[in-house]
């Protein structure tokens, strides 16, 4: 049996391999079980902040691993304050809870929107609370059932109703929709900053502007899922703080631990403190092992210039994939910020075939929404390693 076959066998049928296994990484570079290359423009979704091998994340992670890897939430341990201290002295937050994933970071602040509403209406005397959450057309926001039944695409729901009740629509970057839904009855409302999953789409910053006016007037918090667009992606900690708007709440994961496990959810303290003890845990969340990896990274790009490198190499990225476009008709549209673009294709040219194309030639890209390929490398990637990519893609495009 070859390891396509093995695989097959013995693991459910959840995703759509493609039929290679990944063996070693080295920087922007991966191996799979034969030995061929492949350049790195998924990076394990948006995961692997610094590429493969990184040598001080490695050392983050063996030191700590010979000191603990694991102790009980009951107990503080130092990494975990410390990289608290370091997310909210970087952004408008104040406090952090941590997790392990991204849909668990969805649930946790599913549950702090609620118990905030409820809180604050119980305060002002009234027995009923505001349950709603909006949520955007076409986002994506995880597989677990809350996470799910915010993420508005019917492909991801169908076979799995009922969901979670008291979670409305509406279409993104639509002011009007927006205003006609929200009502005394909302609690929150939550969108990403680019959509990633649904096919790279930013949230433009005029619509922004008005959505926190607007849940400034009414007291709906407002969140950002920043799960893909944080740590770095857009040349800033979080996308948020290019557009220059801030919510209440922000969801964080992927790139957070450079490829460990984990998530967080960062909250402005009037809101957090609606959380008392006994609400909300978790067992592994914001253990020393995943809270060390993910001070490396964020050393990296805080206190390292791998910032400012993003702004430079994304800028540049966005630069050859727009003259790739002007060179190449099949390309429709050219999106994104940073290091996290999207090209949308013409419906004569299939993104799947155009990914399997580029596999072959050593150039592993993902898809998103409807017929765009995605770039998200790790965000050590040069200008050589771009070039060389957009090569590749553009033999594939002929
Ligand atoms: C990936 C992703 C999630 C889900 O994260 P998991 O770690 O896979 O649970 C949620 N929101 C956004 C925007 C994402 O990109």
């Amino acid at each position: 049996m070859d390891i396509n076959e093995r695989g097959d066998k013995v693991l459910m049928n959840t995703y759509g391999h493609f039929p290679i296994c990944i063996e070693k990484g080295e920087g922007v570079y991966l191996y799979d079980s034969n030995g061929k290359k492949y350049l790195d423009f998924v990076a394990g979704i948006a995961v692997n902040t610094l590429g493969s091998g990184n040598i001080k994340l490695i050392k983050a992670i063996s030191e700590q691993a010979e000191k603990l890897i694991h102790c009980s939430n009951l107990y503080y341990t130092l990494p975990q304050i410390e990289l608290a201290e370091m997310l909210t002295a970087n952004t408008a937050f104040d406090k952090v809870f941590f997790c392990n994933s991204g849909a668990e970071a969805i649930e946790c602040m599913l549950k702090l929107c609620r118990k905030y509403a409820a809180t604050k209406s119980a305060e002002a005397g009234s027995d009923t609370a505001p349950s709603e959450i909006i949520a955007m057309q076409n986002s994506f926001h995880g597989r677990t059932y809350g996470s799910l039944t915010l993420t508005a695409q019917p492909k991801y729901h169908k076979g799995f109703e009922p969901l979670l009740p008291d979670i409305k629509y509406v279409p993104y970057n639509d002011f009007k929709a927006l205003l006609s839904t929200i009502s005394g009855n909302t609690a929150a409302i939550i969108m990403e900053v680019i959509q990633g999953e649904g096919g790279i789409i930013p949230a433009e910053k005029e619509y922004l502007k008005k959505v926190r006016e607007l849940c400034n007037e009414t007291g709906v918090l407002l969140v950002f899922d920043e799960i893909q667009t944080g740590i770095g992606r857009s040349g800033h900690l979080y996308a948020h703080q290019a557009v220059g708007i801030t919510p209440d709440i922000i969801t964080s994961a992927k790139g957070l631990a450079g490829g460990v496990p984990i998530g967080a959810v960062l909250a402005r303290d009037f809101a957090a403190k609606s959380f008392a003890p006994g609400d909300h845990g978790s067992t592994f969340g914001g253990n020393p092992l995943a809270c060390s990896a993910a001070l490396a990274v964020l050393d990296e790009l805080l206190n390292n210039g791998l910032l400012d490198h993003i702004k430079d190499v994304g800028e540049y990225l966005g630069k050859q994939l727009n003259s790739l476009k002007n060179k190449n008709n099949s390309i429709k549209d050219v999106r994104g910020v940073g290091l996290m673009r999207g090209i949308e294709l013409y419906d004569s040219v299939s993104s799947n075939e155009i990914i399997n194309k580029c596999i072959d030639h050593g150039l592993l890209l993902i898809g998103a929404g409807k017929n765009v390929i995605r770039f998200v490398p790790p965000l050590t990637i040069e200008k050589s390693h771009i070039d060389k990519a957009i090569a590749t893609l553009s033999e594939a495009l002929k």
